[in-house]
């Protein structure tokens, strides 16, 4: 019996890996779709900011009460699945609790192990509730309806119910250690679990043997159904805001970088040494779809959680235009994943669709360019420059833009400044002095 519930552990943690990695290579796929952009240099710094921003998560200190409560959820749900270490050894050689020869170690470990999981539930809980009850505005934004509320919703409950299977396994564990049951020897601390032993102690060690199988048979399958969700949900950002937050600008805010054709073309007009007059033409400008923007720019959609912070901050949203950062980033991954399935099928001729299909242009000449999203970003994601690049290509390829900015296009190429005068008479002013 037991040989069969190893083969069945092996399979079902093959299959699990297997699919896991299936789609994260997918994912890799779908974020080179962009162009090129080198990030590779000061490692240095790169390193620093994501040791700040995703490790440390200096970024979520901003607003305490989610900080906190993040921290126990994220913290608590990866040490606790250290133990998920020590269940694997189990599952594949059919020992229980292989690390139990650590003695004091492993029993205060394991005692830790309880309390996170505590904390991760109450974490849960106090989101749950700050998502439905306090109804939080930016939980609440139209681009939120429907999947990204279920996605936040499934995921809150799975860590609830995982937590609480393996608090219910040690519980039953523990009662089978203390009647000497066969296969159960005294290890661990158990100092949440102990409550719930009254819940179990009742019942004969056959029924406890089988409760204590089906909640770690629960807990450990529960994982893996968990991690082939991730690459399906915002939730991929335990894994992504790491090399996210890698690959950051590191450029001052604020910086829009200059088109580089478009400089190269008006240096070779002015004649200027470091021109090149044999550079090709660009074959267009600005961004239309996700293959003109950059891998970064998707991974930046890939990474997002969908938290909302950049929305809550975002001048134009705050006065009611169309316009949320945290939309485009959601538009940019969904778009990539309609790409990307496309591929799947092996269909490589590009669709009629692009970008512009999912954002408008009144969301886009909403922004203003202030960069209050990118600097609330917990995981320093930058739609701002998504936004500017989708801009260029409606003011350069479609001559596309407001009529206030298309009358300062006019100027600017008639009179050498944004404002109807001539240039000659801008010394006017200087007669009446
Ligand atoms: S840069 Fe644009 S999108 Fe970002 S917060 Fe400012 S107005 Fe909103
Ligand atoms: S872009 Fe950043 S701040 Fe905005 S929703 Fe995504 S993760 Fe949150």
């Amino acid at each position: 019996m037991q040989i069969v519930q190893q083969i069945i552990f092996v399979i079902a943690l093959a299959v699990a890996i297997y699919i896991f990695a299936k789609n994260v290579g997918k994912i890799r796929r779908n974020i080179l779709l962009g162009k090129d952009d080198d990030r590779t240099d000061n490692k240095p710094e790169r390193w620093k900011t994501m040791l700040k921003v995703a490790f440390g998560q200096t970024k979520m200190v901003a607003r305490p009460i989610p900080a906190i409560l993040h921290f126990f959820v994220y913290t608590g749900f990866i040490l606790i699945n250290i133990e998920v270490l020590e269940i694997m050894i189990d599952g594949i050689f059919g020992t229980h609790r292989f690390f139990a020869g650590l003695g004091p170690i492993y029993n205060m470990a394991i005692g830790f192990f309880e309390i996170l999981a505590v904390l991760v539930l109450v974490g849960c809980v106090l989101f749950l509730t700050r998502r439905f009850i306090s109804r939080i505005p930016r939980f609440h934004k139209p681009e939120m309806k429907g999947w990204p509320t279920k996605d936040a919703t499934i995921i809150l409950i799975v860590e609830i119910v995982l937590m609480a299977a393996l608090l219910k396994m040690n519980a039953c564990d523990q009662i089978l250690q203390a009647r000497g049951a066969d296969h159960y020897a005294q290890a661990g601390s158990f100092p949440v679990s102990q409550y719930l032993v009254p819940i179990f102690d009742g019942f004969s060690d056959g029924s406890l043997i089988a409760m204590e199988r089906i909640f770690w048979w629960f807990h450990i399958i529960g994982i893996l159904v968990f991690l082939n969700y991730l690459p399906y949900s915002k939730h991929f950002h335990i894994i992504l805001a790491f090399p996210n937050t890698f690959y950051s600008n590191l450029k001052p805010k604020g910086t829009i970088d200059n088109n580089a054709a478009i400089t190269n073309e008006v240096k070779t007009m002015m004649m200027m040494p470091d021109a090149d007059p044999n550079a090709p033409p660009p074959e267009s400008f600005g961004a239309k779809d996700i293959t003109d923007l950059s891998w970064k720019n998707i991974m930046d959609a890939y990474t997002c959680t969908e938290c909302g912070r950049c929305t809550s901050e975002c001048p134009a949203n705050q006065t009611g235009k169309l316009l949320s950062p945290r939309k485009i980033m959601m538009d940019v991954r969904d778009r990539a994943e309609e790409v990307g399935k496309r591929l799947d099928h092996g269909i490589e001729e590009p669709d009629n669709k692009n970008l512009l299909d999912y954002l408008s242009t009144e969301e886009l000449w909403a922004c203003q360019t202030c960069n209050a999203c990118t600097e609330a970003c917990p995981v320093n994601i930058d739609p701002l420059d998504i936004i500017v690049q989708m801009r260029q290509f409606l003011v350069m390829e479609q001559a596309q833009a407001p009529s206030e900015l298309n009358m300062m296009f006019t100027n600017i190429e008639n009179n050498g400044a944004p404002w109807q005068f001539p240039a000659s008479d801008r010394d006017k002013w200087t007669t009446e002095i």
